[in-house]
């Protein structure tokens, strides 16, 4: 801090005509202010505005973080959004068996093969026979649709993940007002938060 002289500094003429008569009391109140006091009090106001309003830094660890999951999950919504083939729900198995004949090729190592679909829906497994024509089609399509609802859980996840951040960032950025004597935290903020 700069030294002050002990009188009030002079003023230059153009000054002057820029000092109403309430700022030049406040200046003459400063003045009459011990040195050591005045300079303990902009101390401790200079800290205050620090913690109070100073923006941190821009390479914010959290704000990274938040920002690269933000760029990993736009590339899966791109994704699904460009997949526009139809696809088909379950999953595609091909079975082999013998069929008990004698002399059948499958007593010679040859076995059948059968194709099927099936798919849980509300806790119970569905199958369907899938003809060997079809098995192609089905096969491909029941793998486009497994990437598809992969995509959409990562996504989810990131979400999740995002939000649990963007809760953490509100913490740091939280200041109570007055200082030291905090609002209660509302009941639906996680601990995390
Ligand atoms: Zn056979």
């Amino acid at each position: 801090m700069a030294k002050r002289s002990d009188g009030p500094p002079p003023l230059e003429t153009e000054q002057k005509e820029f000092i109403t008569p309430e700022q030049r009391q406040i200046l003459n109140l400063v003045d009459s202010i011990p040195l050591q006091e005045l300079e303990t009090f902009i101390e401790k106001r200079e800290r205050e505005i620090e913690r109070m309003g100073q923006a941190d830094q821009p390479d914010n660890p959290l704000v990274q973080q938040i920002l690269s999951l933000e760029e990993r999950r736009s590339e899966l919504i791109e994704q699904l959004v460009n997949e526009n083939r139809p696809f088909i729900r379950g999953s595609f198995n091909k079975k082999t068996h013998k069929c008990g004949k004698k002399n059948c090729k499958c007593t010679r190592g040859e076995f059948h093969k059968s194709f099927q679909l099936s798919a849980r829906v509300d806790g119970r497994t569905h199958t369907r026979h899938i003809p060997k024509s079809d098995s192609p089609r089905v096969e491909r399509d029941t793998k486009r649709y497994q990437a598809w609802i992969s995509s959409r859980a990562e996504i989810v996840r990131f979400c999740t993940e995002q939000l649990q951040l963007i809760d953490k960032r509100r913490s740091e950025l939280l200041r109570s007002y007055p200082e030291g004597q905090p609002f209660p935290l509302p009941k639906s903020w996680e601990q995390n938060s």
